[in-house]
């Protein structure tokens, strides 16, 4: 693959960030990869591994001169960066985020991009539950959902260019209306984490009955949950006081089937378990038909890629 761009600049130097910069690095995507995270620790990490080329002390400086703009930060810090950023923007250049919400990066960022300068909001459909400069590997990407929201009248060819680089990573690129993005998401990601929490919460308090059972003796399920309840706390803070309707929308219907299935134990229905349990078995197997996962047994403990595989 060649290079699509001459300088990316990435904004945030944390599990997304990292792992673009191992993909950018091992398909050549750019002639110099430049960065900024708010913490000395985190500039001095991505320096040290040598995770981009030059790190700086200040968003400013890193986007001057960069014909790509990554913000990489929690949804709930994008604005701020973007109204720091907007004078040192180059004339031409895209900017793109990858928060997990849109219609709110999109009212944050959107008023501050100048006039010639390309705002293509973005989102990759994948991550871990690890954060930091030092989480990310090359193949995150590889054959996932990277979903773009282009804005009314933006320009085709910068959403073609980025398109382009995005695949290099060996993402799959859709392009979805903002909405609906944050509608779809709170379906497959943001209700399902906050559901992850809770069940996490309810078996803390019952540890403290149970004198460590729950933990000794975790089960698959629960582990299951667990690995997603690890995830980092800024983000997803960020991600409900942002999706909030569309995820208010899921947890109503969440709710609701709940309570039917609550009933339905009670009553002791095992038709309407059984019906209910079929049809959701289907859903995982389409989902491995996508190839949007594997069927082979996991019970919350992936391997990690191989090393040779983390860039
Ligand atoms: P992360 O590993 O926690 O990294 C966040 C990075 O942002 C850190 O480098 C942090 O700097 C930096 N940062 C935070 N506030 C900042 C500020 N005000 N100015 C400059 N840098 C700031 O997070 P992540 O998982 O990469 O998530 C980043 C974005 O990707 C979020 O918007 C999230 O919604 C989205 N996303 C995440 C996932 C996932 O599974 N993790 C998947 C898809 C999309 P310090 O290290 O110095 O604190």
């Amino acid at each position: 693959m060649s290079k699509v761009y001459d300088r990316v600049a990435l904004i945030g130097l944390g599990l997304i960030a990292s792992s673009m910069a191992h993909a950018i690095r091992w398909k050549g995507l750019a002639g110099e990869v430049v960065g900024h995270a708010k913490s000395p620790e985190s500039r001095a990490t991505a320096l040290q591994i040598g995770l981009v080329d030059r790190v700086f002390d200040t968003a400013a400086e890193a986007v001057a001169g960069a014909d790509l703009v990554v913000l990489c930060v929690p949804v709930g810090a994008m604005g701020a960066i973007a109204a720091e950023i907007a004078p040192h923007l180059a004339p031409g250049a895209t900017v793109t985020d990858v928060g997990s919400v849109k219609q709110a990066v999109v009212e944050a960022v959107g008023p501050h991009i100048p006039e010639g300068v390309h705002f293509i909001p973005g989102h990759p459909l994948a991550g871990t539950e690890h954060s930091g400069p030092r989480a990310g590997f090359a193949t995150l990407f590889v054959n996932r959902w990277w979903l773009l929201t282009p804005l009314e009248g933006g320009d085709a060819a910068a959403t073609a260019r980025l398109r382009g680089f995005l695949q290099g990573m060996g993402a799959n690129v859709d392009e979805m209306e903002v909405g609906r993005h944050d509608l779809v998401l709170a379906v497959v990601s943001h209700t399902p984490h906050l559901i992850a929490y809770t069940m996490v919460g309810v078996a803390d308090h019952l540890r403290r009955v149970t004198q460590d059972e729950v933990i000794k003796y975790s089960a698959s399920g629960f582990r299951d949950f667990t690995r997603i309840a690890a995830s980092d706390p800024t983000m997803w803070r960020d991600v409900f006081l942002t999706n909030r309707d569309a995820t208010l929308d899921i947890l109503g219907r969440f709710t609701e089937e709940l309570f039917m299935l609550q009933r339905a134990i009670r009553m002791g229905d095992g038709d309407m378990l059984f019906d209910y349990f079929s049809r959701t078995r289907a859903i995982r197997r389409s989902i491995i038909e996508a190839g949007q996962d594997t069927d082979a047994p996991d019970f919350g403990r992936g391997a990690p890629p191989p090393k040779d595989e983390r860039g």
